[in-house]
This record gives C-alpha cells, sequence and structure tokens, in this order.
C-alpha cells in the first residue's frame, strides 16, 4: 500500500506504463458506475465512494477487507466522508508517504525529544493524570492541553468517538520476517490489518543483522474506556460536537487546546509538529 503500479500490473496480471494507468482505471470505475448503478452526484456509502475512485475489483482485493476489520462495520455501513481519495500511483514507488522530504531523527525521536526537554526551564513530571493536578493550576497560568477536548469539560455535550488498536509483540529467530517495515493484510480472515517489523526502518544499525527480529502485530478495535483513543472517527456529527467543544474552550482565555487529540484530528507527527509550532507562534508568543 499505497496501490502503485507494481499492483495493479500484478493483479490483473498486466503490463500497464504509467501513462496508461488513468485511462485503465477510468475505464474500470465506468464498468462498475454502469453495472451497480452508483450515481456519482450522490454517494451514500464508504463502498460506494471507493468503487467510484479505484472501481471494484481493486477495491474489493485491498479496500474492503481492511476498512471492515479497521472500523468493525460493513463499509457499506460506513459514510463516504471517511475517505476524500484513494491514491494510485501511476509508478513502481512503494512508499507509504508521498512527500518529497522523508526521514528519522538520526538518533530516533526519543533522543530528539530528551534534547528538546533538556532545559532548565523545563521540569516534567510524569505518571500524573492531568485531571488529578488540575485544580492547583493557578487561574492565570496559561495551560496547554493535549489531552482529549470531551474529557477536559466532562463529557459535557457528549462523548467522541474513537478508534484504538492492540499490538502483539513477538520476537522471532531469524534474521528477517517479512522484508519491510509494513505489511498490509487485506483479507477478512486474517484478524489483524498490519504487521510491523521496526528493524527495517533502521537498516542502518547495527541491529538489522541480527539473526532475530522483533514484529508487531496490530488489531483494530473499538475504543472503550481505559484504553487510549489512538484515531478519531471524523463523521459530521462527531465533528460537529468537537466543533462545539472547540467553541467551549475558547471561552477560556488560559486554555491552549492542541494536538491530534485535542483537536481531533488524524495526523501524522510532521502535522502535529507543525501545529504545534504555528500555535507557538500565534497564541503564546503574543502573550
Ligand atoms: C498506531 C499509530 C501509528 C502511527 N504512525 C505514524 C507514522 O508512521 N508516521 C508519523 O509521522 N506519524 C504516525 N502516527 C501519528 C503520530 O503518532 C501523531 O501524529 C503524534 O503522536 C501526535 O502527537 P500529539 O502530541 O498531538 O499527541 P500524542 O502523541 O497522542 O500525545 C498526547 C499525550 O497526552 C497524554 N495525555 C492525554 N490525556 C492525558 C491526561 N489526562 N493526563 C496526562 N496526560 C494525558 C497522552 O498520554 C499522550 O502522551 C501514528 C499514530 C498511531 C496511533
Amino acid at each position: 500500500m499505497p496501490i502503485n503500479l507494481g499492483t495493479i500490473n500484478n493483479y490483473y496480471n498486466i503490463n500497464l506504463r504509467p501513462s496508461e494507468v488513468a485511462d485503465f482505471i477510468k475505464k474500470e470505475i465506468n464498468k462498475e458506475i454502469k453495472k451497480s448503478n452508483i450515481d456519482l452526484n450522490n454517494i451514500n456509502n464508504l463502498e460506494e465512494k471507493a468503487i467510484s475512485l479505484i472501481g471494484r475489483p481493486l477495491y474489493e482485493a485491498f479496500i474492503k477487507g481492511y476498512t471492515r476489520k479497521q472500523w468493525e462495520q460493513d463499509p457499506k455501513q460506513l459514510p463516504a466522508d471517511i475517505i476524500t481519495r484513494l491514491p494510485v500511483r501511476t509508478n513502481y514507488n512503494a512508499n507509504y508517504f508521498n512527500d518529497p522530504h522523508q526521514g528519522l531523527p538520526k538518533d530516533g525521536y526519543f533522543k530528539l525529544f530528551e534534547n528538546i526537554l533538556n532545559h532548565k526551564n523545563i521540569d516534567i513530571k510524569l505518571g500524573i493524570d492531568f485531571f488529578d493536578i488540575n485544580h492547583l493550576v493557578p487561574p492565570y497560568c496559561t495551560v496547554i492541553y493535549t489531552g482529549s477536548i470531551d474529557q477536559y469539560f466532562d463529557f459535557k455535550f457528549g462523548k467522541l468517538e474513537w478508534r484504538t488498536i492492540r499490538f502483539e509483540e513477538e520476537t522471532l529467530d531469524i534474521k528477517d520476517y517479512q522484508g519491510t517495515s509494513v505489511l498490509n493484510y487485506a483479507d477478512l480472515d486474517i484478524p489483524y490489518t498490519r504487521i510491523h517489523e521496526f528493524k527495517h526502518l533502521h537498516p542502518e544499525r547495527e541491529y538489522y543483522n541480527k539473526e532475530q527480529t522483533v514484529i508487531y502485530r496490530e488489531y483494530s478495535k473499538t475504543y472503550q474506556e481505559g484504553d487510549e483513543p489512538y484515531y478519531p472517527i471524523n463523521t459530521l456529527a462527531n465533528n460537529n460536537l468537537h466543533q462545539k467543544y472547540l467553541e467551549e474552550a475558547k471561552k477560556q482565555s488560559t486554555l491552549i487546546v492542541g494536538g491530534r487529540l485535542g483537536l481531533y484530528s488524524y495526523w501524522d507527527l510532521d502535522k502535529a509538529i507543525q501545529n504545534s509550532l504555528l500555535t507557538f507562534a500565534e497564541t503564546l508568543l503574543n502573550r
């Protein structure tokens, strides 16, 4: 994933060139739209939306089962607005991200944050729930809150919905289990959605050549109290509810809500970091 020229050529057993992909996909989409009477101006659910973007065969092979596992719901029951696009690459690039510059901090994120936090003005207390100490914060003090916003307001307008995941770790006595850092499992009869083999993120490190590897199977599940919220379920109803909480937050001049939990956004790290830098520039610098 994402679907690229290799996926398409292998799956259909053809040999398209990059310039032929767009027309090929268009024909696949049109075939299905005629067959199942999908009205492009009135898309009713995620399945219809996906088919209107990539056609039925690719949808059924790579998206349907995965989506079913990811959301624990039939894609026909899911709102279309969960997806806006399903990227199809017209080349053999198998990287997950499209960004022109990609990488990891030289010594990893742990070291990066350790260095940032190593400052005389920064004092860190771990293992403390914010709500246990909130009453100790003086009213004039600025609070930057990056937890889930509904909890901050004691769920007074209702609860935001989340998905979460469970990881199953296994250490194997082989050098290389899957040959890459992440593999998606789109079939419904396999209960997990992905397997991670983290050593592939750092082929330059010494442990890469060790005769052992660690894999994590990733299972998607509904968020329940006590779980860590991971992915917002950005349906219209949830987004409206979140907006209501944001309006409430604006009434407190010393409160800054941020982060993927506070802003109920599916962000990668670059977006999360960008957002905190912008928030700092726009809000805190002016105080
Ligand atoms: C499974 C998974 C895979 C991902 N893969 C990638 C990837 O490959 N590349 C990429 O760029 N991004 C990835 N991301 C996204 C990335 O992790 C997030 O964008 C980033 O962590 C967001 O940072 P944040 O500070 O906004 O939120 P978080 O990292 O979630 O930080 C919020 C913190 O607030 C704490 N908190 C919440 N409530 C309270 C409370 N009441 N009291 C005290 N503390 C509290 C939480 O414990 C948490 O530590 C992934 C995310 C997930 C879930």
